[in-house]
């Protein structure tokens, strides 16, 4: 848990957030301003500023896991998996979130 990181906070459920999945390692929540139709954050419990900080095969396996048990559970197919890593990649939030976007066709290359 790291003091004024937002992330930690609604993991910690500090800031109350609707989870749409939860285990030990992992939640799933919606993202506050989504880019799709179907926009979700998978974020480790434990606090991990990025991909650069994450030498942990449990959890790389936990987030990976739940970004099945989500699709599973909302039904989705088609979606894209994205992690940000570093400012200039996008990365805003310096806790390590998996985003699941769906519900719209997406352009390839991205941005
Ligand atoms: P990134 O740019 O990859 O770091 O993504 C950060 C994401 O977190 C953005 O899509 C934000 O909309 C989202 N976000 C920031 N604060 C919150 C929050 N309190 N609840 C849900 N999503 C958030
Ligand atoms: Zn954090």
């Amino acid at each position: 848990m790291v003091q004024n990181c937002i992330f930690c906070k609604i993991a910690n459920k500090e800031i109350p957030t609707e989870l749409i999945y939860e285990d030990n390692d992992t939640v799933a929540f919606n993202d506050i301003n989504p880019t799709a139709p179907t926009h979700i954050l998978v974020i480790p419990k434990k606090h991990i500023e990025s991909l650069n900080e994450l030498d942990d095969k449990n959890i790389m396996a936990a987030l990976l896991n739940t970004v099945k048990e989500v699709t599973k559970k909302l039904d989705i197919k088609n979606y894209r998996t994205v992690i940000n890593t570093g400012k200039e990649a996008g990365q805003e939030v310096f806790h390590i979130h998996l985003h699941v976007i769906s519900g719209r066709p997406l352009k390839w290359p991205p941005g």
